[in-house]
């Protein structure tokens, strides 16, 4: 018989691993959101599919392998994803900074590239800043997560999905340490798997278990300027200790911010106004530039900011998919776990990532 099941949450990871299950075998999946799909922190992203620089090389090694499985998505979607290869443009706050940061990861082959003042005017000639120094990486992209879903979701329901939005799972069913299934605000169900991908409610679904998840709510801030003409406007990811900013679409600039406090001079819309300022300092063209609207989006954040997935303790029929940069990481990561929950078999690239690592 095939396998039964059910993914708690329509996040970026639950639908990426729904379109795997649904694609590559023939289980019978229930995705349950208890909104829509993407309206987590998905919904806020900025959407970078980039490396992780400065980190245990594992985990660097897992980000650009995730690059990749971009590539293959994108293939097996047939370019559906409109994923814009554009490439990304950082500087730091120094030129010995930025040298040195070239040169520790050019000696690992990072495909990470020096460019010169006369090189970056001519990737980003509206810029108006120049450093001397920057590192360019032509394999680091961005997409349009709500966009991604949509295609991901389309198909995954074509493919035999059963999509529940607006179902809220109130909590796992178990007889003992077996998972069998969900209580949602509707009914029980029963699954031979239950997949938790529900973001920072991954916390309070597992209290019940016993189970401190070391995870915490990290708000961060995404803005949307309007502009007549982004795409001419900026051409690449630019990041800087000043800015965070893309183009997005046609008309738009999407811009990342850190979320600092709750004071009312840290509030959200002071944040997005000094960062519309931000802009306008450091680019021509940019007096037809306006706030749009901008939104706190709360990041589901291991306490050492890297995924927390697999099996649960001694619990059968449960399985945890809790992330941080879950856009650059979902495919790669949902396949893998594809193969995990399917086959009952240990990826040896999510050996790093269990929750076991934490003493739990
Ligand atoms: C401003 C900002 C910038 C970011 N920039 C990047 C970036 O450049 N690159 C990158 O890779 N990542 C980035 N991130 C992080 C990335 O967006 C998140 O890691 C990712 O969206 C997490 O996806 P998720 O599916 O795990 O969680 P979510 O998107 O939060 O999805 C969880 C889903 O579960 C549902 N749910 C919760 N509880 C229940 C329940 N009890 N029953 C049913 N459903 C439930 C929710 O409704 C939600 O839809 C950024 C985030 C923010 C906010």
């Amino acid at each position: 018989m095939d396998k039964k099941i059910i993914i708690v949450g329509a996040g970026i990871v639950g639908v990426t691993l729904a379109w795997y299950l649904t694609r590559y075998s023939k289980a019978n999946v229930i995705l349950l959101d208890q909104s829509i799909a993407g309206h987590g922190a998905t919904k806020s992203s900025f959407a970078w599919l980039n490396v992780s620089y400065n980190r245990p090389d594992f985990y660097q090694n897992l980000r650009l392998k995730a690059l990749d499985e971009w590539h293959a998505l994108d293939d097996a979607t047939q370019g559906k994803l409109n994923i814009s290869w554009n490439g990304a443009l950082s500087w730091h706050d120094t030129n010995e900074q930025t040298e040195s940061f070239i040169q520790s990861h050019v000696e690992q082959q990072f495909p990470v590239e020096p460019l010169t003042t006369k090189e970056i005017t001519h990737k980003e000639p509206k810029l108006l800043n120049y450093p001397d120094i920057a590192a360019f990486v032509k394999e680091e992209r961005s997409v349009d997560q709500l966009h991604v879903i949509k295609i991901l979701l389309e198909e995954a329901c074509q493919n035999g999905l059963t999509y529940l939005p607006n179902t809220n799972v109130v909590q796992l069913l178990k007889n003992d340490k077996n998972i069998t299934g969900v209580l949602t605000d509707q009914e029980e169900l029963y699954a031979d798997q239950v997949i938790l991908s529900a973001g920072v409610n991954n916390t309070d679904l597992l209290k019940p278990l016993d189970i401190d998840l070391p995870l915490f709510p990290s708000p961060c801030i995404l803005l949307h300027l309007n502009h007549p003409n982004s795409q001419e406007f900026i051409h690449r990811i630019i990041s800087t200790p000043e800015m965070e900013v893309r183009a997005f679409h046609d008309h738009q600039v999407r811009v990342a911010e850190d979320y600092i406090d709750d004071t009312v001079e840290n509030s959200p819309e002071v944040i997005a106004q000094n960062a519309l300022q931000t802009i306008q300092n450091n680019f021509a063209w940019s007096e037809q530039l306006t706030l749009d609207s901008y939104s706190v989006g709360i990041r589901p954040m291991p306490k050492d900011e890297m995924p927390i997935i697999g099996k649960i303790g001694d619990y059968s029929g449960l399985y945890l998919m809790a992330m941080h940069a879950g856009i650059v990481l979902s495919p790669l990561i949902c396949r893998l776990a594809m193969n995990e929950i399917l086959h009952d078999k240990v990826e040896q690239d999510l050996e790093p990532y269990r929750l076991s690592r934490f003493g739990n």
